[in-house]
């Protein structure tokens, strides 16, 4: 049984976030959203002109996102370069942003997202995906709605949110790891995938605890972006 979390934690707690705008000059837009100590760095260049241009689509635009964990987000130094991981997660991230940007408003473009972790603790795919959609916003992007992600899990019995890397790393209480990302004012599920093994009526309570994770995640996410509005006004 998992009764008591290794950081004391409730298991619906989040981990203290911090969400921001603007934090990189050179791109179109940028953002910065951290939880515990997982944090990520997105910037947002286009649309622009597609290249290659075979890419192009005639009706819609098109976006290509990629994720990074920098070397000194890890204690033991991650390899600089694409792996498999990195590829997997660009692809997951691209697919959520695609659900949440009105692609079908900029045809004959492109979209490019660079997402860079600073510091891994866990569930970077979800802070990457939080911190690539405001920056899309900031970037004044016609989209659906913001992406509000969190990864929430089941260890030992016990639904939880937000898991640490030591808490995905309780193999012995079968932890399972949950990344879920929504479009919250839509109701939509945009990223839904499953780390280890859980029961079909605890996954629905893991969403369920997931979603109103997710929930507070975009509130600070709509309060980042409005006081961005809020100070060059
Ligand atoms: P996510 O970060 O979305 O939870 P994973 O489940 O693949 O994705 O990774 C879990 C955690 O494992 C990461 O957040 C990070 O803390 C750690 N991790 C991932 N890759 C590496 C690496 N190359 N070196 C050290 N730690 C890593």
């Amino acid at each position: 049984m998992y009764e008591k979390r290794l950081d004391n934690r409730g298991f619906d707690e989040l981990r203290p976030m911090e969400a921001e705008t603007g934090v990189v000059p050179n791109a179109k837009g940028s953002a910065r959203f951290r939880i515990g100590n997982t944090e990520a760095i997105a910037a947002v260049y286009g649309p622009e002109e597609v290249k290659p241009k075979h890419f192009e689509k005639f009706d819609r635009g098109i976006i290509m996102c990629k994720y990074d964990m920098l070397p000194f987000s890890v204690p033991d130094r991650a390899k600089p370069g694409f792996d498999r991981r990195d590829t997997e997660i660009s692809q997951v991230i691209t697919n959520a942003l695609s659900r949440a940007i009105r692609l079908e408003e900029m045809p004959r473009s492109m979209i490019t997202v660079r997402v860079y972790v600073t510091q891994a603790d866990a569930g970077t795919r979800c802070a990457s995906l939080t911190a690539a959609s405001m920056a899309c916003a900031d970037a004044g992007l016609p989209m659906r709605d913001l992406v509000a992600a969190v990864a929430a899990g089941y260890i030992g019995g016990s639904v939880c949110l937000d898991l640490t890397k030591d808490e995905e790393d309780l193999h012995d209480e079968g932890a399972t790891d949950v990344p879920i990302a929504f479009l919250p004012s839509k109701d939509e599920i945009v990223l839904l995938q499953l780390d280890g093994k859980v029961g079909h009526e605890e996954l629905n309570e893991v969403i369920k605890m997931g979603k109103i994770g997710a929930m507070k995640i975009y509130e600070l996410e709509k309060e980042a972006l409005r006081r961005r509005v809020s100070n060059e006004s």
